[in-house]
């Protein structure tokens, strides 16, 4: 089950010549989530191949630099002859605001639009994950970050230990991986627990949006794969950072620490940085050292942790050899 983050635009406020404004595409086995939707949005999808078949935008806040390439690709949607509806997602204020971007430069939307105010915590719930939004701090407006966690995964087969006790390959194996006890032919029954580990945990990614350093990120970011936080300025702009509700790689890098993720990917860069994050980059590494800075068109494949050769390359399903 693949899960890769592709990092759209990567620049705070305005487009510079070598980033554009923010959006990023999280893509789980095929399925595209939009998580903002800056200027310049549907090109850079086009130029990192993300497909314009996508029905879920999630937006953090509704700054123009998060919201304005909206307008362009439901255009291009529409022009598309679009069928499907969209859905647009985001804190409270989206219906006005969200309603006013798709009436917006479109002479007619030949495809319905849905648009949800969530409240922190309201899970958004899919077949094998969920996208979880929770408040940050940005300004005092309504904002969101947004957690993608995927469901536990069934436990490993034992497929030496069915061997052994003659369960033969096939469908048993496969009832015993959903969970099911099994009678064999000789009146033997096999109860799962003896075949099948514990549950795995499953993937989850944390995207933070616009904010500063908050204890509510670091509670949704616990444990995380991945954690994409902004990280607007470098250190000398500390006090910048806090009047304009943004953070800094470094106040970044102690929420990643906190939060005890694997890695952290650094976004959302002032103008100033564009060319060279390296400042920021070393600041966050000081304190927390799996850091990276995001740049326009750059992907990530995020894996499952300690994964073997298992069964679940076979969809879950114990392999048969019939
Ligand atoms: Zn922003
Ligand atoms: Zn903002």
């Amino acid at each position: 089950m693949s899960l890769t983050l592709h990092f759209l635009g990567t620049s705070a406020a305005r487009p510079t010549i070598e980033r554009g404004v923010s959006s990023i595409a999280l893509v789980r086995e095929g399925e595209t989530l939009l998580f903002d939707c800056g200027e310049g949005t549907q090109r850079q999808m086009m130029r990192c191949g993300i497909s314009f078949a996508l029905n879920d935008i999630f937006f953090t806040h509704f700054h123009g630099d998060h919201l304005i390439g909206t307008i362009g690709l439901l255009r291009t949607l529409a022009l598309q002859g679009r069928t499907e509806t969209m859905r647009l997602w985001g804190p409270r204020g989206a219906k006005r605001v969200l309603r006013a971007v798709t009436h917006f430069g479109v002479d007619r939307i030949n495809f319905p639009v849905e648009i949800a105010e969530l409240e922190p915590g309201e899970r958004v719930t899919r077949d094998g994950y969920a996208i979880v939004p929770f408040a940050v701090d940005h300004r005092g407006s309504a904002a969101f970050g947004y957690a993608l966690v995927e469901e536990e995964r069934r436990g490993r087969f034992n497929p030496d230990l069915a061997r052994e006790l003659g369960i033969p390959e096939g469908p048993l194996w496969g009832r015993l991986h959903r969970g099911m006890a099994v009678t064999l032919d000789d009146g033997r029954v096999i109860e799962p627990s003896v075949l099948v580990g514990p549950p795995r945990p499953g993937r989850k990614v944390v995207l933070t949006g616009d904010t500063r350093p908050t204890q509510t990120t670091v509670d949704a970011a616990r444990g995380a794969d991945v954690l994409v936080h902004e990280a607007t300025f470098a250190d000398e702009e500390q006090e910048r950072a806090a009047e304009t509700g943004h953070s800094t790689g470094r106040e970044a890098a102690e929420v990643a620490r906190a939060a005890g993720v694997r890695r952290l990917v650094l976004t959302h860069f002032s103008a100033r940085y564009s060319r060279d994050t390296s400042d920021l980059v070393r600041e966050a590494r000081a304190v927390f050292e799996e850091t990276i800075a995001a740049r326009d068109g750059m992907v990530m494949d995020i894996p499952y942790v300690n994964e073997g050769t298992t069964v679940e390359a076979h969809h879950g399903a114990p392999p048969s050899n019939t």
